[in-house]
């Protein structure tokens, strides 16, 4: 690579922020970060504004955002706060490539903004296309930004298709672990804990994304995500349950060619492919042994034990605003299950509860979107307050 990216990471403080400091620090000579945010996390952020010296911190969060300002006092760097700090830190003119990895539905606005302003976009934020898809993508096409997935699911499916034109494309296979629950019977449904959710086998994520690994919605919002992203519709997105994540998922063509990207399960393989597009860089990993893994099984999931699934391909079908519905509803399920409030089992049903009631809601535009959101996110919670749920 011969100049400098410079780049804005949303999101920080995260799991995918602290990887994409992790490939910066070990190519200082081919990256400079112009800005950071996070949503509250204080410490860390004024940690890695000292080390990495952006030219903007912001913080969602109005006190934290006091407290890094007086943490960074002297050192040139400006500090912001609020949604509009955020949006500043995510359209600073200086970035090249902005690293969007902000969790949930708080990520949509500032990476249409960064789309807007045309900026590369390293996508990790699965909300963003999943609410608003079809603005995003038409947005990216007026302003030539690119979308580089950093999802590793998509990042495999982005790697198979490069260079091939997508007429060529049959199928989308998606590849899910089945998080910590597949292959178990359905009575352990009835007794997940959050301890229990949270306890991936295979990656190291948020809480946010390791629930929805359990209920398989994570794959769900995948397959909305791919929708967008390569222009396939529902009936051509598979989704395969793959328990070792090897292959982290295919692409069949139409001459019966199927094209798989593998490697270790380690997000700074497509975080680094997302920032080094379209040159590779060495990454410090072991080489994949495929004698040592032994076998690679592939299963069918089973819709019933993941309803999530189902309902997340129940909203693609519905479209419009209803996906923004579905992953609100899902958010506040969620946060009510890790918080004690709604069982495991209780999920889906929220979900399914407010996607039923939903009125119409349209995608024209961000206000449309985020007024579907509200609703649903006000819904999910008077149906989880409610007696017997
Ligand atoms: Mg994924």
């Amino acid at each position: 690579m011969s100049s400098v990216k410079r780049i804005s990471i949303l999101g920080s403080t995260g799991s995918i922020g602290k990887n994409t400091l992790d490939i910066v620090a070990r190519n200082r000579n081919q990256f400079q970060v112009v800005s950071l945010a996070s949503r509250s996390d204080v410490e860390s952020i004024v940690r890695q504004a000292r080390e990495y010296k952006p030219k903007l911190v912001a913080l969602f969060d109005e006190e934290a955002a006091c407290d890094a300002e007086s943490s960074l006092a002297g050192s040139g760097i400006s500090v912001l706060s609020g949604t509009e700090g955020i949006l500043e830190a995510s359209t600073i003119p200086e970035a090249d490539t902005v690293v969007s990895a902000i969790v949930g539905a708080a990520g949509v606005m500032p990476t249409f903004a960064a789309v807007e302003a045309g900026k590369d976009v390293a996508l990790a934020n699965k909300e963003a296309l999943v609410a608003a898809g079809s603005i995003i993508i038409n947005e990216a096409q007026r302003t030539g930004a690119r979308i580089l997935p950093v999802d590793s699911e998509h990042s495999a499916v982005f790697q198979a298709i490069m260079g091939q034109d997508t007429d060529g494309v049959e199928r989308l296979i998606l590849t899910a672990s089945g998080g910590p629950f597949f292959g178990k019977g359905f009575d352990i449904l009835d007794r997940v804990t959050p301890e229990m959710a949270l306890d991936h086998p295979r990656w190291e994520m948020g809480p946010k994304v390791t629930v929805d690994s359990a209920t398989m919605m994570n794959k769900g919002l995948e397959v909305i995500e791919a929708h967008w992203l390569f222009g396939v519709p529902d009936e051509r997105i598979e989704v395969v349950v793959h328990p070792q994540s090897i292959v982290h998922s295919m692409v069949e063509f139409i001459d019966g060619s199927t094209l798989a990207q593998m490697g270790v399960a380690d997000m700074r393989l497509p975080i680094a492919f997302a920032l080094g597009y379209p040159d590779r860089m060495s990454l410090p990993f072991e080489p994949l042994d495929l004698t040592a893994e032994g076998r690679l099984e592939f299963f069918k999931p089973d819709l019933e034990f993941f309803p999530c699934l189902s309902l997340a391909y129940k909203a693609l079908r519905r479209g419009g605003g209803i996906p923004a519905v579905m992953n609100a509803a899902n958010e506040v399920a969620v946060g009510a299950f890790l918080n004690g409030q709604l069982p495991f089992t209780g999920i889906p049903l929220v979900v399914a509860h407010v996607m039923e009631t939903a009125p119409e809601v349209q995608d024209r535009n961000l206000a449309e979107i985020l007024r579907g959101d509200s609703w649903a996110r006000k819904a999910a919670n008077d149906y989880i307050a409610s007696p017997g749920v």
